[in-house]
């Protein structure tokens, strides 16, 4: 299929890009590396009258550490993010899941901004920004705030994002000795969206567990992390039958998947340890 036709806007700034963005509301979109929109919207399940392309805003890209936090920009292409030795030393878990995203032809297009923004549960991106505790920010036309990822992701496909805001970077707490990072999914093929998966994270004493392909949105798993935190890993297991309420889809039935994310946290409690 084609997509309905559309106005087409490349910004030559942010400013420019929020303004194009309010004038039209509800009706525009941003595009950025186009890896899901274009399909959306050649299956019509999009049709905005309006595409606001980002891709040319050199003030959305790059990777930079400071006090003590890793900020990737928005438009940075998943494969620079993968490709980065400042993610794989100060964000270990981004760089183990980034490899997991698809094939290398989406990733080189893809945006980590964009995998963010979109939200869809079964990716990978959103949960390591869970688990990792990380932040969103944020410019619009009121000006530009920060969203912890414990706010971030709202339902399916839904994020605190408001209709004319774009999405300028995310930033997590750069790794440090005491920080262990642990990432597994199951997929039917390596590139295939994960049937089920989990990013984690352990500090000091506390642990994060971020699920994904479980739910409407990546899911933390609260219970299982006080347990696992005690070092009690089968009662974690057992919490996740509480945590845990994965509904059926194409991949498996929800018990099924309950059962796959036992084994993922067995697997990834290993990495943490
Ligand atoms: P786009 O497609 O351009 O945009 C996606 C959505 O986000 C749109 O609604 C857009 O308006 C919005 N958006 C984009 N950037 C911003 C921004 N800065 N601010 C606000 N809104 C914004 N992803 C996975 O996580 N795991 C996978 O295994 C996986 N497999 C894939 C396999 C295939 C065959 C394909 C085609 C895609 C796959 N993807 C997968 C999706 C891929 O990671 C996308 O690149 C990503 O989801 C969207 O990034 P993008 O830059 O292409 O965004």
């Amino acid at each position: 299929m084609k997509p309905r036709s559309f106005d087409y806007v490349r910004a030559r700034s942010l400013a420019e890009a929020i303004a194009a963005l309010s004038r039209h509301g509800a009706e525009a979109r941003i595009i950025a590396g186009g890896q899901s929109l274009v399909p959306l919207l050649n299956m019509r399940m999009a049709s905005p009258a309006l595409l606001v392309d980002i891709g040319a805003l050199a003030e959305l890209k790059g990777i930079a550490l400071a006090d003590g936090w890793l900020t990737i920009g928005a438009l940075t292409r998943q494969v620079e993010a993968e490709r980065s030795p400042d993610v794989a030393k100060h964000a270990p878990l981004l760089a183990k899941a980034l490899p997991h995203i698809g094939h290398v032809a989406i990733r080189n297009r893809g945006t980590i901004g964009g995998s963010i923004a979109l939200a869809d549960p079964a990716a990978e991106l959103p949960a390591c920004l869970l688990a990792l505790g990380g932040e969103v920010e944020i410019a619009g036309a009121k000006g530009a705030r920060r969203v912890a990822a414990d706010d971030f992701f709202k339902d399916l496909y839904e994020t605190a994002l408001a209709p004319g805001e774009v999405l300028t970077a995310i930033r997590v707490p750069a790794h440090s000795k005491e920080m262990r990072a642990g990432f597994s999914e199951l997929a039917r093929r390596h590139g295939d969206f994960a049937m089920a998966g989990l990013a984690a994270a352990r500090r000091n004493g506390t642990v994060r567990l971020a699920f994904f392909g479980v739910g409407s949105t990546p899911v933390r798993a609260k219970r299982a992390e006080a347990s696992l935190a005690k070092g009690a890993l089968e009662e974690a297991a057992a919490a996740l039958d509480s945590d845990l309420d994965p509904p059926d889809d194409i991949h498996a039935s929800g018990k099924v998947k309950r059962l796959l994310a036992k084994t993922l946290l067995r697997r990834v409690a290993k990495e943490l340890a």
